[in-house]
């Protein structure tokens, strides 16, 4: 594959004319999942259906080419390969194949999503593009399934307190997580209206959710849990008692956890932590790694100190593939 990459606000593989979450308008795009900051109104893009489905009409291509994880199309003399990426509904890695050579763009990333028999299976490839969200150390985040039982824990305190409990996470796919998660300790929910049309995303692809009503803060919530977005708490700020807490790995810093003023953090994250990113680039055996989004260059830093070949792209940057 004699292939370049360009970064400008994207991928673009450039003997295939092919975008990889670009962030302005392209007549070509794959689009990884359906967060905003990757999505935008391309003339023709390759995603999943539950990623297609999940996005608002306005916000979805005018052409959509959709392919299931783990199937495949055809670009031109190239193959490319859908793969479940963990990270929310639909999420995709894009596996590209051409002249025998193998390039991975992950995405973001989930190596050890919860209520899975296995991780995330990571094809191997010659060339690896991966986000780097957490590349640092410091974001090497506890054992999941401990953290969600101390989150059950202050739940059920604040409840038995009569004080509504605010989970604040990302309105789509973290949110849905932790309803899932938190099920089994018997909690119910109330969703901030920002969070509903999500949920009825996951309902119609077949994920079937505890209980749960919209968040009328004026007839308030009772014994349910309020699930909202970390930004913007108008609705929440009309509830009569409450105590808020931040569901995410940015809470591993303490600007971030000052910045949304919560009560209460809990580093819980659908990314991979550090040691999982490090993990990635090692079981897709990548002879070269980019570094995107995020952490770039430290986590580009960390992997050539491990003896993999790693660079950080950088906006406007070029380089010859393979
Ligand atoms: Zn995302």
């Amino acid at each position: 594959m004699k292939s370049q990459v360009t970064w400008d606000r994207g991928i673009c593989l450039g003997g295939h004319g092919m975008w990889l979450d670009p962030h302005t308008i392209r007549d070509l795009a794959f689009v990884s999942h359906a967060h905003s900051d990757h999505t935008r109104r391309h003339k023709l893009a390759l995603m999943t259906p539950q990623t297609h489905d999940l996005l608002p009409p306005g916000r979805r291509p005018h052409q959509a080419q959709l392919v299931g994880l783990g199937q495949s199309c055809q670009l031109g003399s190239a193959r490319l390969e859908m793969h479940d990426a963990g990270h929310i509904l639909g999420s995709a890695m894009l596996l590209l194949e051409a002249n025998s050579e193998r390039l991975l763009y992950t995405g973001d990333l989930k190596l050890r999503p919860l209520r899975r028999p296995a991780p995330t299976a990571i094809p191997r490839a010659q060339v690896l593009v991966m986000e780097s969200t957490y590349g640092e150390p410091r974001f090497r985040f506890p054992d999941p399934e401990e953290v969600l039982e101390e989150l059950a824990r202050w739940c059920r305190r604040l409840i038995a307190e009569r004080v509504t409990p605010v989970l604040l996470a990302n309105a789509l796919g973290k949110s849905q997580e932790l309803m899932l998660a938190l099920a089994s300790h018997g909690l119910r929910f109330a969703l901030e209206s920002r969070c509903v049309p999500w949920v009825r995303g996951y309902e119609r692809a077949g994920v079937v959710f505890p209980d749960w009503v919209a968040l009328d803060p004026a007839a308030g919530v009772g014994t349910r849990v309020v699930m909202a977005p970390p930004a913007g708490k108008s609705e929440v700020r009309r509830l009569a008692h409450y105590r808020t807490a931040l569901i995410s790995g940015w809470t591993l810093d303490q600007r971030m956890r000052t910045h949304f003023g919560a009560d209460a953090g809990f580093a819980y994250s659908d990314h991979c932590g550090f040691d999982e990113l490090v993990e990635v680039a090692q079981l897709s055996g990548a002879a070269t790694v980019y570094t995107v989004h995020g952490f770039a260059h430290e986590l580009a830093q960390h992997l050539k100190r491990r003896g993999i070949r790693a660079c950080a792209l950088r906006s406007n940057e070029q380089l010859e593939l393979l």
